[in-house]
């Protein structure tokens, strides 16, 4: 069966969370305690309810244990978020993804069993740092505080090259994962794998070793 999903707080995240899991043909319950936000968004999703979902007795007749994934979109009232990650992990939801504000808050998120902590508007502003510098850097996907996934438009100098000439994993410690090409991927390309003109290159690495190649290779 197709995973259901909650999602709590249907402010700016919240919101554009579940219209996007909506548009991807997914079921998708909101929950929000402002009456005017929900009215506003029946038409957005499968089901949306006016609820305070700090409530143990409103959650549990919504059913929410049955949920695979609840999303806890709850940002400025950190004493709510919190409250709230907490009783669905008691309901029985297998996993939680909260949204925390800063450090602190997620660190607390995580210590009362959040599966998941996401930071949208610090990762969004790492992502627009990263396309900033490099007019190369496509997208950029960060694994840990360390490691990251970039799309990269291959650079000139690379083109026409084979992944062998290139050597960029003993060069820079950079991996090149796959290969978009056109609307081909290429999952992990060969050594003889040569690099076109308009290739985007799926590459991993450290954060250090990543700037390291794009500046090598910025033009
Ligand atoms: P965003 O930064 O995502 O735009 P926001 O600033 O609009 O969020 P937040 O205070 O972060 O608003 O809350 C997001 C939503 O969560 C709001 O629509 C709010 O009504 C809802 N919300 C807050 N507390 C509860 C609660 N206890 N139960 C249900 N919904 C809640």
């Amino acid at each position: 069966m197709q995973k259901q999903f909650v999602i709590i707080g249907i402010g700016r995240f919240g919101s554009s969370l579940a219209r996007t899991l909506t548009n991807m043909g997914y079921d998708v319950l909101a929950i929000d305690s402002n009456v005017e936000r929900v009215q506003n968004f029946t038409s957005e999703v499968t089901h949306v309810v006016e609820a305070d979902a700090t409530e143990p007795e409103t959650l549990k007749a919504l059913g929410i244990g049955n949920f695979d994934v609840a999303v806890v979109a709850i940002g400025d009232c950190i004493q709510a978020s919190i409250l709230v990650t907490v009783l669905l992990k008691d309901l029985g939801v297998k996993k939680v993804v909260a949204k925390a504000i800063n450090d602190l808050h997620g660190r607390v998120l995580e210590k009362v069993g959040a599966d998941k902590v996401v930071y949208p508007e610090r990762d969004m502003g790492i992502r627009i740092a990263h396309q900033l510098i490099s007019t190369n850097v496509l997208d950029q996907i960060e694994l840990s505080s360390d490691f990251s996934v970039q799309e990269v438009l291959a650079p000139p100098k690379l083109i026409d090259k084979t992944l062998k000439e290139l050597d960029l994993r003993p060069r820079f410690g950079v991996s090149v994962m796959a290969i978009k090409r056109g609307g081909e991927i290429l999952v992990n390309p060969g050594a003889d794998d040569t690099v076109k003109a308009r290739d985007v290159l799926v590459v991993l690495g450290s954060n250090v070793e990543l700037a390291r190649f794009e500046e090598e290779y910025h033009e």
